[in-house]
């Protein structure tokens, strides 16, 4: 399962340069990723200040 970040993010953009294959971007009000492109390495959240991404 990709990742998914959740209602706790606060838009610091922090994981976006972390994920190896581009698959964040700044949605509506939190950050979004593309779970096409997800490999679910988890790079996100270990960079997450608020453990917004999470595996659902
Ligand atoms: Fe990118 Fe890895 Fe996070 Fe998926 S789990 S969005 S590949 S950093
Ligand atoms: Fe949101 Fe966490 Fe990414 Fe910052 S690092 S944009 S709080 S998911």
């Amino acid at each position: 399962m990709a990742y998914v970040i959740g209602e706790a993010c606060i838009s610091c953009g922090a994981c976006v340069a972390e994920c190896p294959v581009d698959a964040i971007s700044e949605g509506d009000g939190k950050y979004v990723i593309n779970a096409e492109t997800c490999i679910e390495c988890g790079a996100c959240a270990n960079a997450c200040p608020v453990d917004a991404p999470a595996q659902e």
